[in-house]
């Protein structure tokens, strides 16, 4: 007997030819797919021939934040400038002050709405990622508010430990590195606070020396890599990461046929991020076609943060990624299910609709899935299922 079967539906199984019509759930995860329409279950569900689809998992996220960076926005909107910016008070600096200041408590109520956002459009997993507090105490603090999330909200979190974001004030990059490295990382990991580790790379960062050390400490706490890389620049940061095993590398507007080689080579992710590249009003954009010439899987994801992508929309990162990126609509989905669950190292519990995976999955009123990268904005789930249970 199963506690949920749903039936007359369209299973998205991640190819055309692959849809089944009727998938069963137990004990939260997902039981048969492609089950007699009659087999014994203690809830049926008509789908009425609409889409199942798997929960949508935004890979790559800084949520959890206090304040916002409006006035700055609207301020370079007309034309002010960086300078401008710091004397106003403004920059990562501003976000940093603002997280430093909150309670835990003050920072999960800040963040539910946006992730609250998310859930409605059909986001079943998120990543969110610590990063502004560079110091102890205020990253420990993020962490445990985003171990706390799931207490408020049905939605998987991943923590990821970004210590090694941007440089404090008032440091130089060489002591910050040894601070993040040597004091942050023991404590993060025995509190088991994190599941990853992630470093932003980049000329105004940190720089490769750094991506390896970190490395090799994340190897010996048993945390996984991932990698901000070649937003701005090419560092050779992205070839490094995959060498090092890196789940993922996530921007990558800059990267080049030896990164491509590297990635496909290791099966790391490419984790594109077409919101901050709008909001930034970037030009130059990743190289999709090198990426598919050396199938390395690509993932979507939002990016949301308070400076750079104030997007708590996967849809329309995924509507972007069409318009922008010049990912097909199949390469979108993927790029938002099982691709995103990759990047996470979580491929074997969420991301598709597949005997033994966690029943996170939402019933759609669209034509085709190919409706995403279509209509822009104004849909929404018909029904969202989390660990087999209605939300
Ligand atoms: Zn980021």
């Amino acid at each position: 007997m199963h506690d949920l079967l749903l039936k007359n539906a369209q299973v998205f199984t991640g190819s055309p030819e692959a849809v089944a019509r009727t998938l069963a759930v137990s004990g939260g995860r997902i039981a048969a797919v492609g089950c007699p329409e009659d087999a014994p279950a203690r809830e049926t569900v008509d789908a009425g021939g609409r889409w199942l689809l798997p929960g949508f998992v935004d890979c790559h996220t800084h949520a959890l934040y206090a304040g916002d960076r409006m006035a700055e926005h609207l301020m370079k909107m007309q034309g002010a400038s960086y300078a401008d910016i710091a004397k106003a008070g403004g920059g990562i600096i501003s976000t940093v002050k603002a997280v430093r200041a909150a309670s835990e408590n003050q920072l999960i109520e800040q963040t539910l709405p946006r992730l609250h956002a998310l859930a409605a459009e059909g986001v079943t997993s998120i990543e969110i990622k610590s990063g502004y507090g560079l110091d102890l105490e205020t990253e420990l603090k993020m962490l445990r508010a985003i171990r706390a999330l799931p207490r408020h909200i049905a939605l998987d979190v991943t923590a990821t430990f970004i210590g090694a974001h941007a440089v404090p004030p008032g440091t130089s990059r060489k002591t910050d590195m040894e601070d993040v490295l040597d004091k942050m990382r023991p404590s993060v990991a025995e509190e088991k606070l994190a599941d990853t580790v992630d470093i932003f790379v980049e000329h105004i960062a940190f720089d490769v020396g750094d991506l390896g050390r970190l490395a090799e400490k994340a190897a010996k706490l048993g945390l996984k890599l991932r990698a901000h890389t070649d937003q701005l620049s090419n560092l050779g940061a992205t070839r490094r990461a995959a060498e090092l095993g890196a789940l993922s590398c996530d921007h990558l507007e800059y990267m080049d046929e030896a990164d491509a080689t590297a990635m496909g080579k290791a099966g790391t992710v490419a984790v594109l991020l077409p919101a901050a590249f709008y909001f930034l009003k970037e030009t130059r954009k990743p190289p999709v076609e090198l990426l598919r010439r050396h199938r390395v899987s690509m993932a979507v994801a939002t990016d949301l943060n308070p400076g750079t992508s104030p997007v708590p929309s996967l849809l329309t990162a995924m509507h972007m990624a069409g318009i922008f990126f010049g990912l097909t609509a199949d390469e979108v989905l993927a790029g938002v299910t099982r691709n995103a669950a990759r990047a996470l190292g979580l491929e074997g519990r969420i991301g598709a609709l597949a005997p033994g995976l966690d029943a996170d999955f939402c019933l759609w009123d669209v034509p085709a899935p190919g409706f995403f990268s279509y209509q822009m904005g104004g849909i929404r789930p018909m029904q969202r299922f989390f660990k087999g249970k209605r939300t």
